[in-house]
């Protein structure tokens, strides 16, 4: 078997959602230090201005860095929330009749009723419907539905305060993954040059093609994330995998889809999003709550140590990081303690070793050379990274579908490219401008920006791949097995 990198190099990639607390000064440049990999710009928050300050700032150091950091925008989509009490909150007790009226005034709720903004919740729900707001804390089961009236039952009581969201257990509610706000915010990010936008709610692949339309040219570089958030997005595999088709990239939306579908059923379809997902050549990010008490304590609990580890084996590509970072007291010491757990969990040896398309046949020549490179890897002893001269990120991506101990160098020239790379698992991406080399130097000089890099040593074999036409999409038809030797320590 191949051997470890040394040092250890993370292969899981880190998200982080960027807010108050990142704006701090300093924080976001010792984040960055620590590790991050991906900044969320979460729509559901903040004006175009804080989303566009934030990337600017994050583009600076990075470069300063010099490192390719991705930046996803992550739309609000069609949260159904309650309205607003005129008191800002109420105290419901279990047993007590309770009534959300779609048509009451939007701040004059009470103990009795509450208003929502969302119409069509009184035809969404029934009798026999349970009801969960704020993320599950308080329950509500449907007596009855008169008009604009839904009259409820208090299952779970507790403090219920202004414009908490609202799940049906189940799923089933009927509004559409993209509302006005959202497709206002999509020409923002797309302005603002986001390199990932994340749709939230998608019901089905026409939700995400709908984005993919609403994209248009002008965006057609910008990789869509599927949030599988609603209990019929993972109710069977067609639709899954239907909507991983239409997309990038998919998140395990843990917070909302924990919500729908509850937590027992929530730890085997983590698992199954994952499975399809890599088996589908599509990244995965898992969400939500993953260092949640770090969002006010320096160290996490061993709960979330094993819950970021259990992801990783799991083959997530990325865990992704919210109010931790966005609006905690500990945003460093949570990336920190990430890096640290990552890096810890990939040791274990089911992390390495990979079963991936091993009976499969392929139809791609680009698929089959980085398949084909990353069994060579795991298998020739001496071999200290897979590289792939690459024009979109696509070779690196398949490679990376397959675990490994040994990190896959993506060497792209373009900036969209490299940033793109960055959520891929063991994918470290770094600049390569070919533009001025000859086809003889080609080799040699990406195994200097690799030695240069410290990702490998004389007499370590470096796997490359790549096409004879360097910058053809789809191009890749080589592999090679090369050996590092003074003449590569150069520059
Ligand atoms: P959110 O999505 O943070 O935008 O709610 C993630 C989730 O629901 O887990
Ligand atoms: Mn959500």
């Amino acid at each position: 078997m191949s051997r470890l990198p040394h040092p250890p190099i993370r292969r899981t990639k880190i998200v982080a959602t960027l807010g108050p607390a990142s704006d701090r000064e300093g924080v976001l440049e010792k984040m960055l230090k620590a590790g991050v990999d991906v900044v969320r710009l979460n729509f559901s928050h903040g004006s175009a201005d804080d989303h566009r300050r934030r990337l600017g700032e994050v583009r600076e150091i990075a470069e300063r860095l010099g490192r390719s950091v991705a930046a996803l925008g992550d739309l609000q989509g069609p949260k159904i929330r309650i309205a607003r009490f005129a008191e800002g909150a109420v105290q419901l007790t279990e047993g007590a009749l309770f009534v959300i009226d779609v048509s009451l005034d939007r701040d004059a709720g009470n103990v009795d009723r509450v208003g929502c903004e969302y119409r069509e919740l009184a035809d969404d729900v029934t009798a026999g419907d349970r009801l969960l707001l704020d993320d599950g804390r308080v329950v509500l089961d449907v007596d009855r539905v008169e008009g604009s009236e839904i009259h409820t039952r208090v299952v779970v009581g507790g403090k219920l305060s202004n414009n908490k969201g609202i799940n049906k257990q189940g799923g089933g509610l009927s509004a559409p993954a993209l509302t006005d706000k959202d497709k206002q915010d999509l020409k923002t990010a797309m302005e603002i040059g986001v390199d990932y936008l994340a749709v939230s709610f998608p019901r089905s692949a026409e939700d995400m093609l709908e984005a993919r339309r609403l994209l248009g040219e002008a965006g057609k570089e910008i990789g869509l994330v599927a949030k599988l958030e609603r209990a019929e997005a993972v109710a069977d595999d067609e639709t899954l995998d239907g909507i991983i088709e239409a997309s990038e990239a998919v998140m395990v939306a843990r917070g909302d889809l924990g919500v729908e579908i509850g937590d027992a059923k929530l730890i085997g379809t983590q698992k199954r999003i994952i499975k399809h997902a890599r088996s589908h050549n599509r990244a995965v990010i898992t969400a939500t709550q993953m260092m949640e008490s770090m969002i006010e304590s320096p160290l996490p609990t061993r709960a979330e140590v094993f819950d970021v580890a259990n992801a990783v084996l799991d083959a997530t590509d990325a865990v992704m990081l919210s109010a931790e970072t966005a609006a905690g007291d500990f945003p460093v010491e949570t990336v920190e303690a990430m890096n640290r757990v990552c890096l810890g969990a990939e040791r274990e040896r089911i992390a390495q070793e990979s079963g991936h398309r091993i009976h499969e046949g392929f139809e791609r020549i680009d698929e089959t050379i980085a398949l084909s490179a990353m069994y060579a890897a795991n298998h020739l002893s001496g071999v200290a990274a897979i590289a792939c001269m690459t024009s979109t990120g696509y070779t690196p991506l398949i490679a990376s579908r397959i675990r490994s101990g040994l990190p896959i160098v993506g060497l792209a020239h373009n900036p969209l490219a490299q940033r793109r790379m960055a959520l891929y698992r063991g994918v470290i991406s770094l600049p390569f401008d070919t533009s001025e080399m000859t086809a003889d130097e080609l080799n040699d000089r990406a195994l200097e920006r690799i030695v240069s890099h410290a990702i490998a040593d004389i007499g370590d074999h470096v796997i490359l791949t790549r096409g004879d036409h360097m910058n053809a999409h789809g191009g890749t038809n080589t592999m090679k097995i090369l050996d590092i030797n003074e003449r590569h320590l150069g520059k």
